[in-house]
């Protein structure tokens, strides 16, 4: 090989060599410094990417009863909104009782008016049940950015099997007075009777915990989880994994705790 060709194909090689170089250097320190406005946050947002029946409510509930955290289940508020009759309730029974999402437009306006009226709060949150689609997702951590910088932002993946978590949603039962909304499963000895033990109502199954929309729940979540995961990796912004498979919720919290 003459010396003119040895030389293009070293530089050749010395320059991939040194962007891929840059490549990963920015990426680390995209992900460096976006750790360290983490760290630099007093407050915590944190939301789990959790299949239905994967342990967040349980998760969340725990969190507020133990570790003082403030919680949003946007499927608790929207079932709320269902419960008082009013009519954002009946625009959202109609996308819940089929399995499907709620409008990111008006989940997001929600979510926003609870974000804003508690950013005084000195308790970290858990946003229960969002963002739950990309759309949502990016709008929320623009939201963070512009209106509330000083909240930190992590995401918590609660992996459970599919097999289990059926099984789980099929046995739920749930507390449908609107102030309680406690949540049980059919296989817990104290709950023969079918009343909740917080307020004694009867227990009722929830409409979307028949095993038809079940399936199009997990189809939904499913289909958005990829596009979330791509959407937070586009971000920045690390997933964090806790394995709740065949856990007890103390051990889930406890699971919880140590990464806190
Ligand atoms: P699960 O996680 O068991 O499906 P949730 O109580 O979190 O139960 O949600 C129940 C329903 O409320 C969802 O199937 C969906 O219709 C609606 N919902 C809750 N959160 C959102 C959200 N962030 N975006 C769109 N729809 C939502
Ligand atoms: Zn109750």
């Amino acid at each position: 090989m003459n010396l003119v060709k040895k030389f293009i194909i070293n530089k050749i090689i010395l320059s991939l060599i040194f962007l891929s170089g840059c490549t990963f250097f920015n990426k680390t320190n995209k992900n460096k410094e976006v750790i360290k406005n983490m760290s630099e946050h007093k407050k915590t947002i944190f939301t789990f990417l959790s299949a239905p029946g994967g342990g967040k409510g349980t998760l969340a509930q725990k969190a507020i009863d133990k570790l003082n955290f403030i919680v949003l289940s946007t499927g608790d508020l929207f079932r709320q909104y269902i419960a008082n009759s009013t009519n954002i309730g009946l625009e959202l029974k109609k996308y819940m009782d089929k399995g499907e999402l709620v409008p990111d437009e008006l989940v997001i306006s929600m979510v926003k008016e609870w974000l804003l009226s508690i950013k005084d709060s000195d308790k970290p949150i858990i946003l229960d049940g969002f963002p739950r689609t990309s759309v949502q997702a990016k709008k929320l951590i623009e939201l963070l950015q512009k209106n509330l910088p000083e909240f930190g932002f992590r995401v918590i993946k609660l992996e459970t099997p599919q097999e289990e978590i059926t099984e789980r949603l099929i046995n739920r039962r749930v507390c449908p007075n609107k102030e309680c909304q406690a949540v049980y499963n059919t296989s817990m000895p104290e709950i023969t009777e079918g009343k909740c033990l917080k307020c004694d109502t009867q227990l009722i199954q929830r409409a979307d915990d028949k095993p038809e929309i079940i399936k199009e729940r997990f189809d939904v979540y499913y289909k958005n989880e990829k596009e979330l995961i791509n959407a937070y990796e586009s971000e920045g912004i690390d997933i964090e994994t806790i394995n709740v498979s065949k856990k007890t919720p103390n051990t889930i919290l406890q699971n919880f705790t140590d990464i806190l």
